[in-house]
């Protein structure tokens, strides 16, 4: 029996923030007690002391593509997980594409699951792809849904080959397999037929700049046209759906709605659709191309609103790393859309969310209990309390972190958070009972990442 105490540390329970300490045995949190003060703490093996610390439940980051295998000159799982440590992410989902192969089919599945074992710094999951070219395999799908955290399909082009996205027609059988085996179904939801014909019209149009064509190429009409069509097949097959990375505050609204109305329904926003906004995007190009794209400083107002209402259920790094060539193309319309931020999802929002004077008890729980709730693994993860893994992070709010480019630990050294400094710092993260990250010796060699 191992025990570990988490000393001083002002605590973010069910309850709000305490001051607690925090007694761990092995993997597990064993007891909340009512913090004695204890001004002089010796740092020891069982002893940490979080004086003058935030500490949080582990983030869950349930949206990455950390490529592996296949793409490893892309990212992998090894730098993806060490970046997502330091940010003070416990646990990840990686997405079923930017892997190579992709995961639509059960061997995939099983390969993927065999090579990436040992092999990642924090907890993982994997996700399913369901895809046009699977949809009608329902054995299989059963089969792989057991081992998955959750879908995901594409209602536009992925721009990866072996990841076709699924038609208004498909979607329908979709959401009836999702719905038979009791899973989620995520969705990225841009229209394929409307971005099809704005970009036919946008591409390659005389007088435009290239980037305001990019941007008005896939339209808020085109995320809200998916969405009201993926929901109302939602609300009449009883499917549990979950949206990615929303971009509009309009379309957060239609959400609210049908889920007032009784459909199961989840909404994922990302760091960069609160942070950043389209002049963003004019002005740095390609490091900040993503679909769907950047929008109006308004919608990002909006989101921030919709998030102060409750309305916005989790935060998703949407992590989308690729070679940095693939990024410094000669037009827009060839780079590779996707923003690397793994490693500062929580410094950035929080960084942010402190700026705009938001309570974090009301942003926190984005990242930890409300993906621990919606995706099943709340009975270890999510909180801090008896029972559930011992997955902490130490916050200092007195402390900045500059994003500067020795710092980044993802493969491929760029980032549109570069430079960007942020007034807090991630002092320790803790796995499962671990120190896996310290703020003065960094990440440690083991692994101690293990499937979910
Ligand atoms: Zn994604």
């Amino acid at each position: 029996m191992k025990e570990l105490w988490v000393k001083n540390g002002l605590v973010f329970t069910e309850e709000g923030f305490r001051e607690i300490n925090i007694r761990v045995i092995d993997e597990r949190i064993d007891s909340l007690i009512k913090n004695e003060a204890e001004p002089l703490i010796e740092e020891t093996d069982t002893i940490i002391d979080a004086s003058g610390c935030l500490v949080v439940p582990g983030f869950i980051d349930a949206h990455v593509h950390f490529n592996d295998p296949g793409r490893t000159d892309w990212e992998g799982i090894e730098t993806g997980s060490r970046a997502a440590a330091i940010g003070g992410t416990t646990t990840i989902f990686d997405m079923p594409l930017n892997c190579a192969p992709s995961v639509t089919n059960f061997k995939n599945l099983l390969d993927k699951k065999e090579y990436l074992t040992s092999m990642s710094h924090v907890d993982y999951a994997l996700w399913g792809g369901m895809t046009d070219t699977n949809l009608d395999n329902r054995l299989e799908l059963t089969q792989m849904s057991k081992g998955i955290i959750a879908w995901k399909a594409f209602m536009s082009e992925s721009g990866i080959e072996d990841f076709r996205f699924v038609s208004p027609v498909g979607l329908k059988k979709a959401m009836q397999a999702a719905k038979e085996d009791n899973k989620i179904l995520a969705l990225h939801a841009e229209w394929e037929e409307e971005i099809d014909r704005l970009t036919a019209y946008y591409k390659h149009r005389a007088g435009i700049n290239e980037r305001k064509a990019f941007l008005a190429s896939r339209s808020i009409s085109a995320e809200e046209k998916a969405v009201s069509y993926a929901l109302d097949l939602a609300a009449k097959n009883g499917t549990a759906l979950h949206f990615v990375h929303i971009s509009s505050a309009k379309v957060v609204g239609l959400i609210e709605q049908a889920k007032k109305s009784g459909v199961n329904v989840t909404v994922e926003t990302c760091p960069h659709y609160l942070i950043f906004d389209e002049e963003d995007f004019l002005k740095n190009g390609a490091i900040l191309k993503c679909a769907p794209p950047l929008r109006p400083r308004e919608e990002v107002e909006g989101l921030w609103d919709c998030m102060q209402r409750g309305w916005i259920d989790t935060i998703g790094s949407d992590h989308s790393p690729c070679l940095y060539s693939m990024k410094a193309t000669d037009s827009i319309w060839d780079a590779w859309g996707g923003i690397q931020g793994v490693q500062f999802t929580w410094l950035s929002l929080l960084d942010e969310a402190l700026k705009r004077k938001i309570n974090l008890k009301q942003i926190l729980p984005l990242g930890t209990s409300n993906v621990a709730e919606r995706f099943g693994i709340a009975d270890r993860k999510g909180w801090i309390r008896p029972g559930l893994d011992a997955d902490f992070v130490l916050i200092r709010l007195d402390e900045s972190t500059v994003a500067d480019k020795q710092s980044f630990a993802f493969r491929n050294a760029y980032s549109p958070y570069e430079n960007r400094k942020f007034l807090l710092k991630v002092k320790k993260t803790i796995l499962r009972g671990k120190v896996i990250y310290d703020d003065l010796s960094g990440v440690i060699k083991e692994k101690l990442g293990v499937c979910l």
